[in-house]
Formats: C-alpha cells, structure tokens, sequence
C-alpha cells in the first residue's frame, strides 16, 4: 500500500517540496506501479520503462521470482549484521565469484559505495605491497563514478566537483581511448586507474578493445590496479553478465551496483585473492552491506539472468532494437552512429535532446537524455519485440513532430 493514497500528482509534488531536498531536477510525474515493462502514474497512465530507474529493473518490475525471495527473506529475517555470517551472502558471493575473475566479494549498498571500497582498497594496497610513495589514481575525463568525496573526484565531470573543494589529492584524468595519453599518465606512482567499460552519465560511450588491453598492459607494466566500474553497464546490461566479457581484458576489481538487487539497493566490490587479500577485519564495513533481505533479492536476479539461453535472447532482442534506432537515426539524419552494446544505447542528437524526451513522456514512453545531445535507453532486460517496435513506434512520431 503506497502512502498518500488518493492525492493527486500536483498535491504529493507540493507536499515534497516542503520536506525533500532539492537535489534533483524532477519530472512532474509520479509512479506508483510496475508490472514488467510498463510502469503507471498516479492517475493511472501508463508507460512503457525504456529506463528502469537508471538500469536498476533490468528484469522489469515486479518480477514474481524476486517477489517471493523478497517475501519469503522477510518473515525469516530482515537483517542481521556483518558481525555474523549470513548464509545468503555467501550465495551471492559464490554465484558472482563462479561467474567473472573475481575470487572474493565485498558487500555495500550503492554503485559510491561500492566505488569508496575500491578506490580504499586500492590505496591500502598499493601502499602495504609498494610503499608510501605509491598513491595516486588515474580515472577518465567524462566519467562518472559517485557522489561521495572520493568517488566525485574520480569524476572526470568538474560540474559534480563544484562547490567541494578542498578534494581528496593525487588524483588525475586522462581522455577516453586515448593510448598515447593514457601512456603518458601511467608510472611507478599509480596505485589503480579507474575505467567504466562503457561509460553511462558520460553519454553512453564505450571504450574500445584496444583501450582497454592498453589500460590492462600499463597496470601489469607499473604493478597499478586495473579497476572497471560497471555499475551501470555490469549485471547483464550488455548482453553478457559483465561488460568486461566482451573484451577479454579482466580488471583486478570491479564494482557492481544498480540492477544487482533487482531494485532493492545493494553494490559490491569484487576482487582477486591477490587484492583482497589486504583487507583484514576492522579495514573496512558497512552496517547494511550484504544483508538478508537484499542478498537474497540478488540471488534471485542472478538464477535468472544464468538460466541457459537468457543472454542468447537479450542480444537477439538488443540488436533489433538497435536496428530500428539506427533506422530511425537515418530516416531524420541525426548524425553520428549510435553507440553502446547489448541494451545500454545512446543515440546522439545535436538538437532538441530535452524536447525529445518531454514528449515521450506525454505519449507514454520513458528515456532521458544525457549531457543535453544524448538520447539514453535502458529497457529491462526481458523486453520483447512488440515493445520494442511500440517505442519504436513513439519515437518515430516524436522525430516526426519535431525533426526539421
Ligand atoms: C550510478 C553510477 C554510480 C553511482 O551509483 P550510486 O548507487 O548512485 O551511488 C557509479 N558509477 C557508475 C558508472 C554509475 O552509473
């Protein structure tokens, strides 16, 4: 039962501004309902979800397999402490350690979170293998890493980093798929270098192959920390359970959040033995990390997305999507080709990005627009053809309306 019950859009929007913080820019819109693709607002319009609460829904809403976990975690217990060991967590931990590079888990509640306890691990690393001199981190310009102190510096974005100063120290940025550059940042002094896969508020933009092997050589060559970030492009996102599959290049950590709990918040750092190793009882906590309720959602969400044949569909279903958008990017000759992989994909526009999303909104369909010139679209996972060709559908009015 959803509080407030009865009131209207205007009336809760109202209510909010007196108590909530400012911090977001938020649409006039509230949902109160999911059911796979489709979300509905407080006066019953429906929508079709080409955005999943930023990648977090990636198996729609609602799904009955992480209902009943949910349900069922909550008459046992709720939560307990990392001062005990939760038989929950240590499935999660096993599934994710089976199933990427890593050898062991740490558990958090966000993709900050989860960032903090890489970029802490890092350090402490570096400094007990190498030595002080050993400290400084290298992430990428455009990137986006968190809100917290440390994680906003890692963000190469100086619009998230205004107003906080003094920052943490000895951190640097080099440009994306940038070899020579990156070359010249790397040396003895680098305890990790910072990359998402594919980088997601930067505009959807992957890094390439050769980037990454290049990012993997330094770090071997310099004993630094190759870290991905694939909050956002992680958990099946790309058609594959990690982005980094598509590459071949294995980082030493990696951190995970968003669609990991199936929309009950919860992130994870990942590392080799090796690593982790370095972080002994009292280096590190966190009070909810890991707990009963939010494992056991993530136990859920993996079983599905590793049932034999679920990634074979979502590539099949992502390609055909990305079809229709470069069919579409043609018709109106928008430009540049769109980018992404699997069912992270931005299609750049240079004009009417905000307009554009505006008016999916009024015909019922969910994107956003990223920088100002980047459509975004994170459908869930499960999405099916029909869907697909209704948003396809929309946009293709929306381009008609506006488009000249
Ligand atoms: C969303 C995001 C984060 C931050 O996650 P929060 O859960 O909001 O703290 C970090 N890195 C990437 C790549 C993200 O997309």
């Amino acid at each position: 039962m959803t509080q407030l019950e009865g009131l209207s859009t205007e009336a809760i929007i109202e209510r909010g501004k007196n108590v909530v913080m400012n911090t977001y820019g938020r649409l006039p819109m509230t949902i109160v309902k999911g059911k796979g693709v489709w979300v509905w607002d407080t006066e019953g319009k429906r929508y079709l979800d080409f955005l999943t609460g930023l990648a977090v829904n990636s198996l729609g809403h609602s799904h009955p397999a992480i209902v009943q976990a949910i349900q069922e975690q909550a008459e046992e217990v709720l939560h307990t402490s990392n001062l005990y060991w939760i038989p929950n967590q240590v499935a999660l931990a096993e599934r994710l350690v089976k199933h990427s590079f890593a050898d062991k888990v740490f558990f958090c509640n966000s993709g900050a979170e989860a960032n903090e306890a890489a970029f802490k691990l890092a350090r402490k690393y570096a400094k007990e293998m190498y030595g002080d001199h050993k400290y400084e981190v290298i992430s990428l310009k455009n990137s986006f890493h968190g809100r917290t102190l440390a994680t906003l510096t890692l963000t190469g974005q100086t619009k998230y980093q205004k107003g906080y100063s003094p920052l943490p120290v000895g951190l640097s940025y080099t440009a994306l798929n940038d070899l020579e550059g990156l070359k010249a940042k790397v040396n003895e002094k680098t305890a990790a270098v910072f990359i998402e896969p594919i980088q997601g508020e930067g505009g959807v933009i992957p890094c390439s192959k050769e980037f990454l092997q290049a990012a993997r050589d330094l770090c071997d060559q310099y004993s630094a920390l190759l870290i991905f970030d694939e909050v956002q492009c992680g958990v099946g996102r790309t058609g594959k359970l990690f982005a980094y599959e598509w590459s071949g290049v294995t980082p030493d950590i990696m951190t995970l959040a968003k669609a990991l709990g199936g929309g009950v918040p919860m992130g994870a750092m990942l590392a080799t033995d090796k690593v982790a190793n370095v972080f002994q009882p009292g280096d590190h906590a966190s009070t909810f990390g890991g707990n009963p309720l939010a494992t056991a959602a993530g136990c859920a969400v993996l079983d599905i997305m590793l049932q034999e044949g679920f990634f074979t569909g979502v590539q099949e279903r992502a390609n055909y999507f990305r079809q229709g958008l470069e069919h579409l990017a043609q018709k109106y000759q928008t430009g540049d080709p769109i980018r992404g992989q699997g069912f992270i994909l931005g299609w750049p526009v240079s004009k009417f990005g905000p307009e554009i999303v505006a008016r999916c909104l009024q015909k019922g369909l969910l994107i956003n627009c990223v920088g100002g010139k980047t459509l975004r679209f994170l459908p869930p996972l499960i999405v099916e053809k029909p869907e697909i060709d209704e948003a396809l559908k929309l946009l293709d009015e929306v381009f008609a309306e506006l488009w000249k």
